[in-house]
Protein backbone atom coordinates (compact mmCIF):
# COMPACT_ATOMS: atom_id res chain seq x y z
CA UNK A 1 0.00 0.00 0.00
CA UNK A 2 1.61 3.14 -0.94
CA UNK A 3 2.51 6.03 1.90
CA UNK A 4 0.00 8.75 1.96
CA UNK A 5 0.96 12.10 3.08
CA UNK A 6 -1.17 14.95 4.27
CA UNK A 7 -0.58 18.25 5.67
CA UNK A 8 -2.58 20.08 8.42
CA UNK A 9 -5.31 23.17 7.88
CA UNK A 10 -4.17 26.55 9.09
CA UNK A 11 -6.10 29.58 8.01
CA UNK A 12 -7.50 28.08 4.72
CA UNK A 13 -4.29 26.57 3.68
CA UNK A 14 -2.56 22.66 3.51
CA UNK A 15 0.55 23.13 5.00
CA UNK A 16 3.15 21.40 7.09
CA UNK A 17 4.91 21.84 10.41
CA UNK A 18 6.61 25.11 10.47
CA UNK A 19 10.07 22.52 12.14
CA UNK A 20 9.16 20.29 8.94
CA UNK A 21 8.56 17.32 11.82
CA UNK A 22 6.38 14.58 10.85
CA UNK A 23 5.01 11.15 12.26
CA UNK A 24 3.85 8.60 10.96
CA UNK A 25 0.49 5.93 11.75
CA UNK A 26 1.05 2.63 10.93
CA UNK A 27 -2.40 0.47 11.08
CA UNK A 28 -3.41 -1.50 13.83
CA UNK A 29 -4.61 -4.52 11.35
CA UNK A 30 -1.95 -4.75 8.92
CA UNK A 31 1.09 -3.30 11.01
CA UNK A 32 1.89 -1.26 7.32
CA UNK A 33 3.02 2.66 7.93
CA UNK A 34 -0.73 3.88 6.05
CA UNK A 35 0.12 7.87 6.32
CA UNK A 36 2.98 10.29 6.96
CA UNK A 37 1.72 13.93 8.96
CA UNK A 38 2.67 17.04 10.14
CA UNK A 39 3.65 17.06 14.29
CA UNK A 40 2.73 20.07 14.63
CA UNK A 41 4.95 22.11 17.22
CA UNK A 42 3.79 25.16 19.38
CA UNK A 43 4.40 27.65 16.94
CA UNK A 44 1.65 26.13 14.48
CA UNK A 45 -0.52 26.01 17.17
CA UNK A 46 -0.14 29.47 17.80
CA UNK A 47 -0.78 30.51 14.17
CA UNK A 48 -4.11 28.32 14.08
CA UNK A 49 -5.27 30.04 17.28
CA UNK A 50 -4.42 33.53 15.81
CA UNK A 51 -6.28 32.52 12.40
CA UNK A 52 -9.24 31.63 14.49
CA UNK A 53 -8.91 34.95 16.18
CA UNK A 54 -8.88 36.85 13.21
CA UNK A 55 -11.60 34.91 11.01
CA UNK A 56 -14.10 34.85 14.59
CA UNK A 57 -15.95 38.05 13.78
CA UNK A 58 -16.35 37.21 10.14
CA UNK A 59 -17.97 33.71 11.00
CA UNK A 60 -20.33 35.81 13.85
CA UNK A 61 -21.83 37.86 11.60
CA UNK A 62 -22.50 35.04 9.33
CA UNK A 63 -26.97 34.42 9.67
CA UNK A 64 -28.23 31.56 11.12
CA UNK A 65 -29.15 30.50 7.88
CA UNK A 66 -25.71 30.80 6.32
CA UNK A 67 -24.51 29.00 9.01
CA UNK A 68 -26.54 26.66 9.23
CA UNK A 69 -26.12 25.69 5.37
CA UNK A 70 -22.39 24.90 6.01
CA UNK A 71 -23.68 21.86 7.87
CA UNK A 72 -25.66 21.10 5.51
CA UNK A 73 -22.94 21.49 2.40
CA UNK A 74 -20.52 19.01 4.98
CA UNK A 75 -23.02 16.82 5.05
CA UNK A 76 -23.08 16.77 1.22
CA UNK A 77 -19.27 16.85 0.87
CA UNK A 78 -19.20 13.56 2.69
CA UNK A 79 -21.84 11.49 1.42
CA UNK A 80 -19.63 10.66 -1.80
CA UNK A 81 -17.03 9.33 0.17
CA UNK A 82 -18.27 7.39 2.68
CA UNK A 83 -17.10 3.73 1.59
CA UNK A 84 -13.82 5.17 0.82
CA UNK A 85 -13.21 6.89 4.29
CA UNK A 86 -14.91 4.41 6.06
CA UNK A 87 -12.46 2.35 4.82
CA UNK A 88 -9.53 4.25 6.26
CA UNK A 89 -11.44 4.53 9.54
CA UNK A 90 -10.88 0.78 9.60
CA UNK A 91 -7.51 0.82 8.70
CA UNK A 92 -6.40 3.27 10.99
CA UNK A 93 -8.46 2.23 13.76
CA UNK A 94 -9.34 -0.97 13.32
CA UNK A 95 -12.80 -1.44 13.95
CA UNK A 96 -14.87 -3.33 11.85
CA UNK A 97 -15.48 -2.58 8.13
CA UNK A 98 -19.41 -2.48 9.40
CA UNK A 99 -19.02 -0.62 12.39
CA UNK A 100 -16.70 2.01 10.54
CA UNK A 101 -19.69 2.58 7.92
CA UNK A 102 -22.32 3.26 10.19
CA UNK A 103 -19.98 5.49 12.15
CA UNK A 104 -19.04 7.72 9.09
CA UNK A 105 -22.47 7.80 7.72
CA UNK A 106 -24.15 9.02 10.97
CA UNK A 107 -22.07 12.03 10.63
CA UNK A 108 -24.73 13.15 7.95
CA UNK A 109 -28.01 13.07 10.28
CA UNK A 110 -25.63 14.01 13.03
CA UNK A 111 -24.72 17.33 10.87
CA UNK A 112 -28.22 18.22 9.83
CA UNK A 113 -29.60 17.68 13.25
CA UNK A 114 -27.13 20.24 14.56
CA UNK A 115 -28.43 22.75 12.05
CA UNK A 116 -31.98 22.48 12.58
CA UNK A 117 -31.15 22.38 16.44
CA UNK A 118 -29.36 25.78 15.48
CA UNK A 119 -32.09 27.21 13.81
CA UNK A 120 -34.70 26.69 16.19
CA UNK A 121 -32.66 28.05 19.32
CA UNK A 122 -34.51 29.82 22.00
CA UNK A 123 -34.29 32.50 24.17
CA UNK A 124 -36.57 34.17 26.79
CA UNK A 125 -37.46 37.85 27.95
CA UNK A 126 -38.18 38.40 31.52
CA UNK A 127 -39.64 41.36 33.26
CA UNK A 128 -37.65 42.84 35.50
CA UNK A 129 -38.09 41.12 39.47
CA UNK A 130 -37.78 44.33 41.42
CA UNK A 131 -37.98 47.23 38.08
CA UNK A 132 -41.09 46.58 36.42
CA UNK A 133 -40.34 49.06 34.03
CA UNK A 134 -37.12 47.01 32.90
CA UNK A 135 -37.17 43.77 29.97
CA UNK A 136 -34.74 41.53 29.94
CA UNK A 137 -33.87 40.49 26.52
CA UNK A 138 -31.56 36.97 26.59
CA UNK A 139 -29.43 36.76 23.69
CA UNK A 140 -26.87 33.05 22.54
CA UNK A 141 -23.67 34.61 21.34
CA UNK A 142 -20.64 32.71 20.35
CA UNK A 143 -17.82 31.93 22.54
CA UNK A 144 -15.21 33.66 20.15
CA UNK A 145 -12.26 30.62 19.63
CA UNK A 146 -12.67 26.93 20.48
CA UNK A 147 -10.19 24.25 20.58
CA UNK A 148 -11.68 20.95 20.06
CA UNK A 149 -9.69 18.32 21.42
CA UNK A 150 -11.06 14.20 20.61
CA UNK A 151 -9.75 10.86 20.97
CA UNK A 152 -8.72 7.66 18.57
CA UNK A 153 -11.75 5.83 19.95
CA UNK A 154 -14.74 7.16 17.44
CA UNK A 155 -12.31 9.53 14.89
CA UNK A 156 -15.53 10.36 13.49
CA UNK A 157 -18.43 10.40 15.54
CA UNK A 158 -17.00 12.51 18.22
CA UNK A 159 -15.36 15.35 15.80
CA UNK A 160 -19.00 15.05 14.16
CA UNK A 161 -20.68 16.31 17.67
CA UNK A 162 -18.24 19.51 18.30
CA UNK A 163 -16.58 20.65 15.05
CA UNK A 164 -18.99 22.10 12.80
CA UNK A 165 -21.41 22.38 15.71
CA UNK A 166 -18.87 25.26 17.66
CA UNK A 167 -18.46 26.43 14.13
CA UNK A 168 -21.93 26.95 12.99
CA UNK A 169 -22.42 28.32 16.56
CA UNK A 170 -20.55 31.81 15.13
CA UNK A 171 -16.90 30.37 16.55
CA UNK A 172 -13.44 29.68 14.67
CA UNK A 173 -12.30 26.42 15.58
CA UNK A 174 -8.81 24.99 16.17
CA UNK A 175 -9.10 20.96 15.75
CA UNK A 176 -6.58 18.70 17.33
CA UNK A 177 -7.71 15.18 16.68
CA UNK A 178 -5.44 11.63 18.58
CA UNK A 179 -2.68 11.01 16.72
CA UNK A 180 -3.33 7.34 15.62
CA UNK A 181 -6.34 8.07 13.70
CA UNK A 182 -5.60 11.84 12.07
CA UNK A 183 -6.68 10.38 8.63
CA UNK A 184 -9.73 10.89 9.54
CA UNK A 185 -10.08 14.28 10.51
CA UNK A 186 -7.97 15.15 7.54
CA UNK A 187 -11.23 13.89 5.21
CA UNK A 188 -13.43 15.46 7.62
CA UNK A 189 -11.33 19.04 7.40
CA UNK A 190 -11.69 18.02 3.94
CA UNK A 191 -15.09 18.47 3.60
CA UNK A 192 -15.69 21.34 5.60
CA UNK A 193 -13.01 23.00 3.19
CA UNK A 194 -15.20 21.90 0.20
CA UNK A 195 -18.32 23.40 2.16
CA UNK A 196 -16.79 26.56 2.17
CA UNK A 197 -15.99 28.44 5.06
CA UNK A 198 -14.48 31.82 5.96
CA UNK A 199 -10.67 31.44 5.91
CA UNK A 200 -9.14 30.75 9.18
CA UNK A 201 -12.21 30.13 10.50
CA UNK A 202 -11.60 26.30 10.29
CA UNK A 203 -8.14 24.69 11.41
CA UNK A 204 -6.40 21.23 11.82
CA UNK A 205 -3.49 20.79 13.62
CA UNK A 206 -1.97 17.55 14.25
CA UNK A 207 0.42 16.18 16.92
CA UNK A 208 0.91 15.00 20.40
CA UNK A 209 -1.40 15.93 23.03
CA UNK A 210 1.99 16.76 25.48
CA UNK A 211 2.66 20.14 22.87
CA UNK A 212 0.27 20.44 20.25
CA UNK A 213 -3.08 19.68 22.43
CA UNK A 214 -1.33 21.42 25.60
CA UNK A 215 -0.73 24.88 23.86
CA UNK A 216 -4.28 24.60 22.80
CA UNK A 217 -5.25 24.61 26.45
CA UNK A 218 -2.69 26.77 27.68
CA UNK A 219 -3.54 29.51 24.82
CA UNK A 220 -4.95 32.38 26.47
CA UNK A 221 -6.63 33.67 23.24
CA UNK A 222 -8.70 30.26 22.64
CA UNK A 223 -11.99 31.44 24.90
CA UNK A 224 -13.54 27.57 24.62
CA UNK A 225 -12.76 23.92 25.24
CA UNK A 226 -14.02 21.45 23.92
CA UNK A 227 -12.20 18.04 25.19
CA UNK A 228 -12.79 14.24 24.76
CA UNK A 229 -10.68 11.63 26.20
CA UNK A 230 -8.83 9.95 29.83
CA UNK A 231 -10.16 11.19 32.90
CA UNK A 232 -6.57 11.95 33.65
CA UNK A 233 -6.00 13.77 31.10
CA UNK A 234 -9.29 16.05 31.71
CA UNK A 235 -8.20 16.30 35.29
CA UNK A 236 -4.93 18.17 33.92
CA UNK A 237 -6.47 20.31 31.33
CA UNK A 238 -9.03 21.53 33.99
CA UNK A 239 -6.06 22.92 35.71
CA UNK A 240 -4.12 24.29 32.67
CA UNK A 241 -6.75 25.77 30.63
CA UNK A 242 -7.31 28.71 33.27
CA UNK A 243 -10.96 30.58 32.93
CA UNK A 244 -11.44 29.20 29.27
CA UNK A 245 -15.32 27.94 29.12
CA UNK A 246 -14.45 24.05 29.30
CA UNK A 247 -16.67 20.76 28.42
CA UNK A 248 -14.51 17.77 29.19
CA UNK A 249 -15.92 14.12 28.10
CA UNK A 250 -14.41 11.88 29.66
CA UNK A 251 -14.04 7.82 30.92
CA UNK A 252 -16.40 5.44 32.09
CA UNK A 253 -16.75 2.22 34.15
CA UNK A 254 -20.69 1.71 33.37
CA UNK A 255 -21.95 -1.00 35.27
CA UNK A 256 -25.01 -3.09 33.73
CA UNK A 257 -26.71 -4.20 36.48
CA UNK A 258 -28.90 -7.47 35.88
CA UNK A 259 -31.30 -7.83 38.20
CA UNK A 260 -33.43 -11.52 38.84
CA UNK A 261 -36.80 -10.99 37.04
CA UNK A 262 -34.51 -9.98 34.16
CA UNK A 263 -34.77 -10.76 30.75
CA UNK A 264 -31.70 -13.42 30.87
CA UNK A 265 -31.10 -14.08 27.36
CA UNK A 266 -31.62 -10.46 26.11
CA UNK A 267 -29.21 -8.88 29.06
CA UNK A 268 -26.41 -11.37 27.86
CA UNK A 269 -26.82 -9.80 24.17
CA UNK A 270 -26.71 -6.66 25.52
CA UNK A 271 -23.70 -7.66 27.62
CA UNK A 272 -22.07 -9.17 24.87
CA UNK A 273 -22.59 -6.06 22.21
CA UNK A 274 -21.76 -3.34 25.28
CA UNK A 275 -18.33 -5.21 25.87
CA UNK A 276 -17.30 -6.21 22.34
CA UNK A 277 -18.77 -3.57 20.12
CA UNK A 278 -15.42 -1.54 19.08
CA UNK A 279 -13.55 -3.70 20.89
CA UNK A 280 -14.52 -2.62 24.32
CA UNK A 281 -13.01 0.87 23.50
CA UNK A 282 -16.06 2.77 24.22
CA UNK A 283 -16.53 5.60 27.33
CA UNK A 284 -19.89 3.78 27.46
CA UNK A 285 -19.30 0.09 27.03
CA UNK A 286 -20.24 -2.00 30.02
CA UNK A 287 -17.83 -1.72 32.11
CA UNK A 288 -18.85 -3.99 34.47
CA UNK A 289 -21.60 -6.56 34.83
CA UNK A 290 -22.73 -6.64 38.34
CA UNK A 291 -25.70 -9.73 38.98
CA UNK A 292 -27.98 -10.67 41.32
CA UNK A 293 -25.88 -14.11 42.84
CA UNK A 294 -29.39 -15.61 42.40
CA UNK A 295 -29.09 -15.57 38.47
CA UNK A 296 -25.50 -15.30 38.36
CA UNK A 297 -24.39 -19.45 37.29
CA UNK A 298 -27.32 -18.61 34.27
CA UNK A 299 -26.69 -15.37 33.43
CA UNK A 300 -22.97 -16.59 33.12
CA UNK A 301 -23.54 -19.46 31.30
CA UNK A 302 -25.17 -17.51 28.45
CA UNK A 303 -22.55 -14.80 28.01
CA UNK A 304 -19.82 -17.00 27.60
CA UNK A 305 -22.02 -18.46 24.54
CA UNK A 306 -22.56 -15.16 23.07
CA UNK A 307 -18.62 -13.97 23.76
CA UNK A 308 -17.57 -17.27 21.83
CA UNK A 309 -19.90 -16.16 19.27
CA UNK A 310 -17.83 -12.94 18.58
CA UNK A 311 -15.59 -13.11 16.00
CA UNK A 312 -11.78 -12.03 16.34
CA UNK A 313 -10.52 -11.12 12.49
CA UNK A 314 -9.30 -8.96 9.80
CA UNK A 315 -11.77 -5.56 10.31
CA UNK A 316 -11.95 -5.53 6.62
CA UNK A 317 -14.09 -8.78 6.30
CA UNK A 318 -17.80 -8.55 6.50
CA UNK A 319 -18.19 -11.49 8.46
CA UNK A 320 -15.45 -9.84 11.45
CA UNK A 321 -16.66 -8.76 14.84
CA UNK A 322 -14.11 -7.67 16.90
CA UNK A 323 -10.88 -6.36 14.70
CA UNK A 324 -7.32 -5.49 16.49
CA UNK A 325 -7.19 -2.84 19.44
CA UNK A 326 -6.34 0.83 18.44
CA UNK A 327 -2.89 0.86 19.97
CA UNK A 328 -0.02 -1.08 22.43
CA UNK A 329 -0.72 1.21 25.51
CA UNK A 330 -4.42 0.26 25.71
CA UNK A 331 -4.19 -3.64 24.94
CA UNK A 332 -1.46 -3.49 27.25
CA UNK A 333 -3.99 -1.91 29.91
CA UNK A 334 -6.37 -4.45 29.20
CA UNK A 335 -4.10 -7.23 29.76
CA UNK A 336 -2.53 -5.49 33.07
CA UNK A 337 -5.99 -5.45 34.33
CA UNK A 338 -7.41 -9.06 33.39
CA UNK A 339 -3.69 -10.98 34.83
CA UNK A 340 -4.84 -8.27 38.04
CA UNK A 341 -8.17 -9.94 38.44
CA UNK A 342 -6.49 -13.45 38.02
CA UNK A 343 -3.89 -12.35 40.67
CA UNK A 344 -6.61 -12.21 42.91
CA UNK A 345 -8.84 -15.15 42.27
CA UNK A 346 -10.98 -14.06 39.33
CA UNK A 347 -11.61 -16.58 36.76
CA UNK A 348 -11.01 -16.12 33.07
CA UNK A 349 -13.78 -18.31 31.43
CA UNK A 350 -13.52 -17.12 27.43
CA UNK A 351 -10.47 -15.61 25.67
CA UNK A 352 -8.12 -13.51 28.01
CA UNK A 353 -4.78 -13.43 26.24
CA UNK A 354 -4.15 -11.40 22.99
CA UNK A 355 -4.30 -13.78 19.70
CA UNK A 356 -0.94 -14.55 18.61
CA UNK A 357 -1.42 -15.88 14.75
CA UNK A 358 -2.93 -12.22 13.64
CA UNK A 359 -0.62 -9.63 11.65
CA UNK A 360 -0.03 -7.58 14.35
CA UNK A 361 0.24 -7.68 18.07
CA UNK A 362 -3.32 -6.11 19.10
CA UNK A 363 -5.70 -8.20 18.61
CA UNK A 364 -7.79 -9.72 21.73
CA UNK A 365 -10.46 -11.91 21.80
CA UNK A 366 -13.71 -11.36 23.62
CA UNK A 367 -13.22 -11.81 26.80
CA UNK A 368 -15.54 -13.26 29.83
CA UNK A 369 -13.73 -13.11 33.62
CA UNK A 370 -16.14 -14.06 36.39
CA UNK A 371 -15.74 -13.99 39.97
CA UNK A 372 -14.22 -10.00 39.82
CA UNK A 373 -14.67 -8.09 43.05
CA UNK A 374 -14.28 -4.10 43.63
CA UNK A 375 -10.94 -4.83 44.91
CA UNK A 376 -9.68 -5.74 41.35
CA UNK A 377 -9.03 -3.05 38.57
CA UNK A 378 -11.44 -4.91 36.39
CA UNK A 379 -14.28 -4.04 39.15
CA UNK A 380 -13.53 -0.54 39.78
CA UNK A 381 -11.29 1.60 37.12
CA UNK A 382 -12.05 1.37 33.39
CA UNK A 383 -10.83 -1.14 31.18
CA UNK A 384 -11.42 0.16 27.93
CA UNK A 385 -11.22 -3.63 26.30
CA UNK A 386 -13.17 -6.81 24.69
CA UNK A 387 -13.72 -7.78 28.21
CA UNK A 388 -16.96 -8.50 30.24
CA UNK A 389 -15.90 -8.90 34.34
CA UNK A 390 -18.57 -10.74 36.49
CA UNK A 391 -19.21 -9.13 39.51
CA UNK A 392 -22.15 -10.54 41.97
CA UNK A 393 -24.36 -8.46 44.71
CA UNK A 394 -27.44 -9.74 47.12
CA UNK A 395 -29.17 -6.46 47.55
CA UNK A 396 -30.58 -3.51 45.41
CA UNK A 397 -28.26 -1.29 47.95
CA UNK A 398 -25.29 -3.00 47.25
CA UNK A 399 -25.60 -3.17 43.79
CA UNK A 400 -25.70 0.62 43.47
CA UNK A 401 -22.93 0.66 45.84
CA UNK A 402 -20.72 -1.06 43.81
CA UNK A 403 -22.09 0.84 40.99
CA UNK A 404 -20.86 4.20 42.41
CA UNK A 405 -17.83 3.39 43.71
CA UNK A 406 -15.33 4.05 41.33
CA UNK A 407 -17.11 7.78 41.05
CA UNK A 408 -17.47 7.01 37.20
CA UNK A 409 -21.03 8.36 35.71
CA UNK A 410 -20.97 8.52 32.36
CA UNK A 411 -23.95 5.92 31.19
CA UNK A 412 -25.24 2.99 33.38
CA UNK A 413 -27.99 0.22 32.37
CA UNK A 414 -30.32 -2.18 34.61
CA UNK A 415 -32.07 -5.00 33.29
CA UNK A 416 -35.25 -5.88 34.92
CA UNK A 417 -39.68 -7.04 34.52
CA UNK A 418 -40.07 -4.32 37.43
CA UNK A 419 -40.34 -0.46 36.98
CA UNK A 420 -40.60 0.42 40.64
CA UNK A 421 -36.78 -1.47 40.74
CA UNK A 422 -35.86 0.25 37.45
CA UNK A 423 -36.98 4.23 38.58
CA UNK A 424 -35.36 3.20 42.27
CA UNK A 425 -32.33 2.08 40.61
CA UNK A 426 -32.38 5.11 38.00
CA UNK A 427 -32.50 7.43 41.06
CA UNK A 428 -29.50 5.96 43.08
CA UNK A 429 -27.61 5.63 40.22
CA UNK A 430 -25.07 8.96 40.05
CA UNK A 431 -24.73 8.92 36.25
CA UNK A 432 -25.82 11.34 33.29
CA UNK A 433 -28.10 8.53 31.99
CA UNK A 434 -29.60 5.44 33.07
CA UNK A 435 -30.55 2.84 30.36
CA UNK A 436 -33.77 0.12 31.06
CA UNK A 437 -33.21 -2.97 29.72
CA UNK A 438 -30.33 -2.12 26.96
CA UNK A 439 -26.93 -1.71 26.95
CA UNK A 440 -24.71 0.69 28.47
CA UNK A 441 -23.36 1.89 24.90
CA UNK A 442 -26.64 3.64 24.38
CA UNK A 443 -26.16 7.02 22.36
CA UNK A 444 -28.69 9.20 20.44
CA UNK A 445 -28.78 12.87 19.08
CA UNK A 446 -30.99 14.79 21.25
CA UNK A 447 -30.91 13.79 24.73
CA UNK A 448 -28.38 14.83 26.87
CA UNK A 449 -24.75 13.43 26.80
CA UNK A 450 -22.25 13.59 29.45
CA UNK A 451 -20.62 12.80 32.90
CA UNK A 452 -20.92 13.23 37.03
CA UNK A 453 -18.15 12.87 39.05
CA UNK A 454 -15.14 11.53 36.71
CA UNK A 455 -16.65 11.52 33.63
CA UNK A 456 -16.22 14.88 33.45
CA UNK A 457 -17.68 18.52 33.26
CA UNK A 458 -21.44 19.53 31.41
CA UNK A 459 -24.04 18.21 28.57
CA UNK A 460 -23.80 17.78 24.95
CA UNK A 461 -25.71 16.46 22.34
CA UNK A 462 -28.85 17.83 20.30
CA UNK A 463 -29.39 21.36 21.47
CA UNK A 464 -26.73 21.07 24.72
CA UNK A 465 -24.09 21.14 22.29
CA UNK A 466 -25.07 24.71 20.90
CA UNK A 467 -25.66 25.53 24.39
CA UNK A 468 -22.51 24.87 25.35
CA UNK A 469 -20.43 26.76 22.44
CA UNK A 470 -22.55 29.49 23.27
CA UNK A 471 -22.75 32.16 26.31
CA UNK A 472 -26.06 33.68 27.11
CA UNK A 473 -25.59 37.67 27.32
CA UNK A 474 -28.63 39.88 28.45
CA UNK A 475 -29.44 43.12 27.43
CA UNK A 476 -31.43 45.08 29.84
CA UNK A 477 -33.88 47.65 28.30
CA UNK A 478 -35.26 50.78 30.33
CA UNK A 479 -38.24 51.60 29.11
CA UNK A 480 -39.33 53.53 31.94
CA UNK A 481 -38.40 56.50 33.26
CA UNK A 482 -34.45 56.30 33.79
CA UNK A 483 -33.04 56.73 37.24
CA UNK A 484 -30.45 58.41 35.95
CA UNK A 485 -26.46 58.05 35.34
CA UNK A 486 -24.70 57.34 39.09
CA UNK A 487 -28.15 56.36 40.57
CA UNK A 488 -27.37 53.83 43.20
CA UNK A 489 -30.13 51.80 41.78
CA UNK A 490 -28.09 50.10 38.88
CA UNK A 491 -25.97 49.03 41.23
CA UNK A 492 -25.92 45.84 42.57
P1 LIG B 1 -6.38 10.71 25.89
O1 LIG B 1 -6.81 11.51 27.06
O2 LIG B 1 -5.09 9.98 25.96
O3 LIG B 1 -6.28 11.63 24.59
C1 LIG B 1 -7.39 12.34 24.08
C2 LIG B 1 -6.88 13.51 23.25
O4 LIG B 1 -6.18 14.41 24.11
C3 LIG B 1 -5.88 13.14 22.16
O5 LIG B 1 -6.10 13.98 21.04
C4 LIG B 1 -4.54 13.46 22.81
O6 LIG B 1 -3.52 13.73 21.87
C5 LIG B 1 -4.89 14.69 23.61
N1 LIG B 1 -4.03 14.95 24.78
C6 LIG B 1 -3.33 14.05 25.51
N2 LIG B 1 -2.67 14.68 26.50
C7 LIG B 1 -2.98 15.99 26.41
C8 LIG B 1 -2.62 17.15 27.15
N3 LIG B 1 -1.80 17.07 28.21
N4 LIG B 1 -3.12 18.34 26.79
C9 LIG B 1 -3.96 18.42 25.73
N5 LIG B 1 -4.33 17.38 24.98
C10 LIG B 1 -3.86 16.16 25.32
O7 LIG B 1 -7.58 9.71 25.58
P2 LIG B 1 -7.64 8.57 24.48
O8 LIG B 1 -6.81 7.42 24.92
O9 LIG B 1 -7.40 9.14 23.13
O10 LIG B 1 -9.19 8.19 24.53
C11 LIG B 1 -9.73 7.22 25.36
C12 LIG B 1 -10.46 7.85 26.53
O11 LIG B 1 -11.46 8.75 26.05
C13 LIG B 1 -11.19 6.83 27.38
O12 LIG B 1 -10.97 7.11 28.73
C14 LIG B 1 -12.67 7.06 27.02
O13 LIG B 1 -13.57 6.68 28.02
C15 LIG B 1 -12.69 8.54 26.76
N6 LIG B 1 -13.83 8.91 25.92
C16 LIG B 1 -14.87 9.59 26.49
C17 LIG B 1 -16.00 9.91 25.73
C18 LIG B 1 -17.18 10.62 26.32
O14 LIG B 1 -18.07 11.02 25.57
N7 LIG B 1 -17.24 10.78 27.64
C19 LIG B 1 -16.04 9.53 24.38
C20 LIG B 1 -14.96 8.85 23.84
C21 LIG B 1 -13.85 8.55 24.62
Amino acid sequence: MPLASYRMYIDGEWCHATSGATFDVRSPVTGERLATLPEAGREDVRRAVDAARAAQRTVARLSIKERAEIAYRVAEAIRPHLDAWALDLTLEQGKPIREARTEVAETIPNLLWSAEDLKRIETPTLEGYSKPETTYLLRREPLGVVGVITPWNYPWLIPAEFVVQALICGNAVVFKPASTTPISAVHFVEAIEKAGVPRGAMNLITGPGSTAGRELVENRSVDGLCFTGETSTGEEIAHRAGLKKIGLELGGAGPLIVLDDADLSKAARDIAFGCFNNAGQVCCANGRILVDERVHDRLATKVAEEARRWRLGDPREESTDLGPMNNEPTIEKVERHVADGVRQGATVVVGGHRAIDRPTRQYYPATLVDGVTTDMLLGNSETFGPVAPLLTFRTLDEAVEVANLPRYGLSMAVHTANLQRAFRLARDLKAGQVVVNDPVLYWDYNHPWGGFGRSGLGRVAGRWTIESFTEIKTMILNIGESPGPGSSENVP
